[in-house]
C-alpha cells in the first residue's frame, strides 16, 4: 500500500529527469497546513512521499506541518500520535472568527442558514480572521497563533455536498465552516492549495470564494486511479495557487493522468469493479432511495398501527401460517357460536378469550401422560394483538 509514493516519484522521473525534479521539489523548508484534517491522512501522505523522495532524488522534500485543525476529540488524540510536537492542533476553526461561531450556533439550531449564503459571506469579509487561533490541543494554550502556510491541503465538510446527506449544499449551515476556511486563506494567502471533497461538490463555489486571488484546476479523482480497483469513493480535487506568485512549469491535469497510467501499468484492472456489484451506481442509488422509501413507510404504517390498534387486530394475521390461519377461522366460528349469541360481545373485545392455534379445533386437544398441557403453546391473544408463547415444562412436574 505504501508503494503508491514510489510509484508516483517514480513516474514523475519518467517524465521530468531526475535533475529538473530535483530543481523542482528541493523546498526548505515548505511550511504546510491542514484543515477538517481527521486523523491525519494528508499527513501521513506527506510523509510517505517524502519518504519516497529521500530514496529516489536523494534529498528531502523539506515538508514543515505548521498547524492541524480538527474538531473531533478521538481524532485530535491520533493526530497528535501522528505529527510533530511543534506542529498546532488547532480543535475549532470557528474560534478565529467570533461572528462566524456565533451564526453557527443559530444555523444548527434553525437546521439551516438564516440567510442567503452570500450575505454571509460578505458579513464574513468584513469582520476578518483573528490572529490568535483559538483552542490549541497539541500545547494546551489559547495563545498559540493562527497559521499562515505556504501550502493547505483540507477537505472541508462534505455532508452539504453528498447525495446521502440530502444535497443541501449552500443552504445546509455546514457551509460556514467552509465559508471560514476560504476566509482564513484569503487572510493567510498559502501559495497553493489542495481541496478534497465528495463527487457532488461544486468547483464553482470555490471560484465564487477564491477566484479573484487564486487560478485552480480541478481533478476528478477515483480510488482506481491508483489501483484500488474494489473502492467506490470518488472525490473532487481542487488544486488552487496564487495568482502572480507561482509559475506552473507543468500541466496538472496531464500530469495526473501520466500517474494514473503509471498505477495502471503496475496495478492492472483484471476484475473491474462491475464484477463484484452487478448493479451500477445509479442502480445502487436508486436502490437506496426505495429502502428508504420503504423505511419510512413502514414507520408511518407503525405509527398507523399504534393509532388504531384496538381494532387492527387482522394485520396481525399476516404472521400466522396458512395451518393457523385456518385454525383461528374455525375457533372465531366456535366461539361465535357458543358465547355471541348469549353475551353479544365479539372475540376480540372479550379479554378473557384465548386460543391455541397449535392445536386442531376439530380434534380433542392433546393430553399427555400425566394429565398436563403441552410443553409449549402458541397462542393468539386477540385482546392484546400478540402472541403468546407459553412454556409449562409439564416434564419437570
Ligand atoms: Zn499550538
Amino acid at each position: 500500500m505504501f508503494r503508491w509514493a514510489f510509484i508516483v516519484l517514480d513516474d514523475l522521473l519518467a517524465l521530468f529527469t531526475l535533475k529538473t525534479l530535483q530543481r523542482r521539489l528541493l523546498f526548505s523548508p515548505l511550511d504546510l497546513s491542514t484543515h477538517f484534517s481527521g486523523i491525519g491522512t494528508a499527513e501521513l501522505a506527506a510523509h510517505c512521499l517524502d519518504i519516497a523522495s529521500q530514496q529516489l532524488l536523494g534529498h528531502s522534500l523539506g515538508f514543515a506541518f505548521v498547524s492541524s485543525c480538527e474538531s473531533a476529540p478521538v481524532s485530535q488524540r491520533v493526530l497528535k500520535q501522528r505529527v510533530h510536537a511543534d506542529t498546532c492542533i488547532i480543535t475549532d476553526v470557528l474560534a478565529r472568527c467570533p461572528a462566524a461561531k456565533e451564526l453557527f450556533a443559530t444555523s444548527s439550531a434553525l437546521g439551516c442558514l438564516p440567510r442567503p449564503v452570500e450575505e454571509i459571506w460578505n458579513e464574513l469579509r468584513l469582520t476578518g480572521c483573528k490572529a490568535q487561533a483559538g483552542k490549541c490541543y497539541q500545547h494546551n494554550s489559547l495563545d498559540c497563533p493562527t497559521p499562515r502556510s505556504k501550502g493547505d491541503l483540507s477537505g472541508t465538510p462534505c455532508q452539504c455536498w453528498s447525495t446521502f446527506g440530502l444535497r443541501k449544499t449552500t443552504s445546509s449551515h455546514l457551509i460556514i465552516l467552509l465559508l471560514v476556511w476560504a476566509l482564513w486563506v484569503r487572510w493567510a494567502k498559502p501559495l497553493f492549495l489542495v481541496h478534497e471533497n465528495v463527487r457532488g461538490f461544486e468547483p464553482t463555489f470555490l471560484e465564487w470564494l477564491l477566484g479573484d486571488m487564486y487560478d485552480m484546476v480541478t481533478l476528478r479523482v477515483d480510488p482506481s486511479h491508483m489501483g484500488l480497483h474494489f473502492a467506490r469513493r470518488p472525490r473532487i480535487y481542487v488544486v488552487l495557487w496564487l495568482i502572480g506568485q507561482i509559475v506552473q512549469v507543468a500541466d496538472i491535469t496531464k500530469t495526473y493522468l501520466h500517474v494514473t497510467a503509471a498505477f495502471e501499468r503496475e496495478f492492472p484492472c483484471r476484475y473491474p469493479l462491475s464484477s463484484a456489484f452487478i448493479s451500477t451506481e445509479e442502480e445502487q442509488q436508486q436502490e437506496y432511495d426505495n429502502s428508504k422509501k420503504k423505511k419510512q413507510q413502514q414507520k408511518k404504517a407503525r405509527l398507523d398501527l399504534e393509532e388504531v390498534r384496538p381494532s387492527a387486530h387482522r394485520q396481525w394475521e399476516g404472521l400466522l401460517t396458512d395451518k393457523q390461519r385456518g385454525y383461528l377461522k374455525m375457533y372465531l366460528a366456535k366461539w361465535k357460536e357458543e358465547h355471541y349469541a348469549d353475551t353479544g360481545i365479539l372475540p376480540e373485545e372479550d379479554p378473557s378469550c384465548l386460543f391455541d392455534l397449535s392445536q386442531d379445533p376439530a380434534q380433542k386437544p392433546r393430553q399427555s401422560r400425566n394429565g398436563m398441557a403441552p410443553t409449549a403453546v402458541l397462542i393468539y391473544e386477540l385482546q392484546d394483538l400478540c402472541f403468546l408463547l407459553l412454556f409449562l415444562a409439564w416434564d419437570l412436574v
